[in-house]
Formats: C-alpha cells, structure tokens, sequence
C-alpha cells in the first residue's frame, strides 16, 4: 500500500522546535525513504522570526524543481499587510510563487498571532479560491504562550463557510482540544488530516468515540499526515492503520489525497 503523507516539514534554516528537530532536505528524505513514503507536501511554519519568508519560499521551490514527488505549500508574511498597498503586495507575491509552482498555501494563526477570522488572512482565503490551490490551516491549540484560542474552530468556521470556493484542509483534527469540533468544520470544501496528534488522541479518546466522528466526517475527507521530522513517522502510521478500520486504509493513505490534488495538478 502506497503512503503519501499531507504534512512534513522541511526547512532551508535546518532546524525546528528550538533547534531540537534536524529538518534538513536530505534528512527528510531520508527518513521518508526509511518509511518507503515517495510523495508527500512539504508545509511551512509561517513564523517570521525562525524561518524567514521569502528564504523559505525559494527554498520551497527548489525543492519542488530537484524533487518531483513533492508538493510544496507557500510560506506568507502578513506582517506588513497593513501597509499601504500590503494586500495586493501579498497578493501578487503568492501569485508569482504558484506561477514558479507552489501548489498550496499554510496558514498558522498562533505563528502568524492572530485569529483564523483576522482581516489579514481574508484575502488570502480569497486568492487561493481565484488560483485554485488550497489552503492548509493549522488547527490545534498549542503554541506559543497565550495562543490556545487563535486556531479555534470557532473561526476557523466561519471562514470555510464564507469562502466557500476555497478548498480548505485541516491540519492536526483540531489537536485533541477541539476534536469534537471537526464535524462542524466539515462542509463540502473541506478535508482533515492527522498530523502530529495521534498518540495523544489515542490517549485521551476511546476508540468508539474516533471512529464516530471519522464517521461522521466520513473516510473519504481524510488524509494521513505525520508532521515529520517533529514526530516518528512510524508511531503515526501505525496507530491510524489501528483508529482507521482497514476496508479504508488505501483511501486514507494515499487514494483522498491523490483525487484532491488532481484538482491542483499535484504530482502531475
Ligand atoms: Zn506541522
């Protein structure tokens, strides 16, 4: 059965959560090799003050011109979006990276410090629905100090709603917190995938209680992300081969995410 993984870090800096987590490109690669996954989306943090922007976005797409099995989602900087013209600065900015072949946008609220409803994301959610590439958004509560709320489904709601033509992909099934939140966020332009928490949802919920909401989400909304090099690869395989009743595996490990990216010319 073929992987493919919707969520794995890579930066041009070489280093994450405080310098503990070695995301270089050939180390990535090698511990997706190490897993025989091939293809999987490379996302980035949004965190100007780690990894800055525009460096992160030239990385991007580097990598995705060496490496034609990966997918590679732009970085954004709204720091200066409230600067005259800013919105069309940024605007024109992300137009050009999905011109050189970024296929996606990552939004991070708590990196980005603000909520998922801020004006400042708006024209983002709305550009992305004109170019046809959808936006990934971090939804787990943790973060920096004092950011619970900023990835809140409460927000985060509203805007798939309003901008309805915008495919959406939400990261990390609401981080354990806001789990029993996903049905809400599951409206016709929206898909999940499970990064980074699933040792934890395994810890804090029954097995009864994932699979109603998985159903109630439905199989076919689902994509496997590990958020690697952050997390081992294996553990996040295997428990979703475990919360996942099997008849649907191929679906979740590889067929969703393979008929999403059609859409978008991903691994064309
Ligand atoms: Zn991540």
């Amino acid at each position: 059965m073929e992987i493919i993984d919707a969520h794995i870090h890579s930066l041009p800096c070489g280093i994450m959560c405080g310098g503990s987590v070695d995301v270089t490109y050939e180390k990535v690669i090698e511990g997706m090799e190490q897993h025989r996954i091939k293809r999987g989306i490379f996302v980035p943090i949004n965190d100007i003050s780690w990894q800055p922007v525009d460096e992160m976005n030239d990385y991007m797409i580097e990598v995705i011109n060496r490496n034609k099995n990966i997918v590679g989602f732009a970085d954004i900087d709204i720091s200066k979006i409230h600067f005259y013209n800013g919105i069309i600065d940024l605007e024109n900015n992300i137009k050009r990276l999905v011109k050189l072949g970024l296929k996606g946008i990552k939004v991070h609220p708590q990196n980005l410090g603000v909520n998922g409803d801020d004006w400042r994301l708006m024209p983002i959610y709305r550009l992305a629905g004109e170019l046809n590439i959808p936006v990934m958004i971090h939804c787990h509560p943790g973060s920096c100090p004092g950011t619970i709320d900023n990835s809140n489904p409460k927000y985060i709601e509203k805007m798939v709603r309003v901008f309805h033509k915008t495919k959406f992909i939400i990261s990390h099934f609401g981080g354990v917190l806001y789990f029993d939140y996903m049905p809400w966020l599951n409206h016709e332009n929206v898909y999940f995938e499970c990064s980074g928490i699933l040792e934890s949802l395994k810890k804090h919920y029954s097995m009864e209680k994932i699979r109603a909401i998985f159903e109630e989400i439905g199989y076919e909304k689902m994509f496997f992300g590990s958020d690697f090099p952050v997390v081992d690869l294996n553990a996040q395989i295997e428990i979703f081969k475990e919360l996942v009743p099997e008849e649907f595996h191929e679906d979740v490990f590889s067929k969703n995410i393979l008929k999403f990216g059609e859409e978008f010319g991903w691994w064309k």
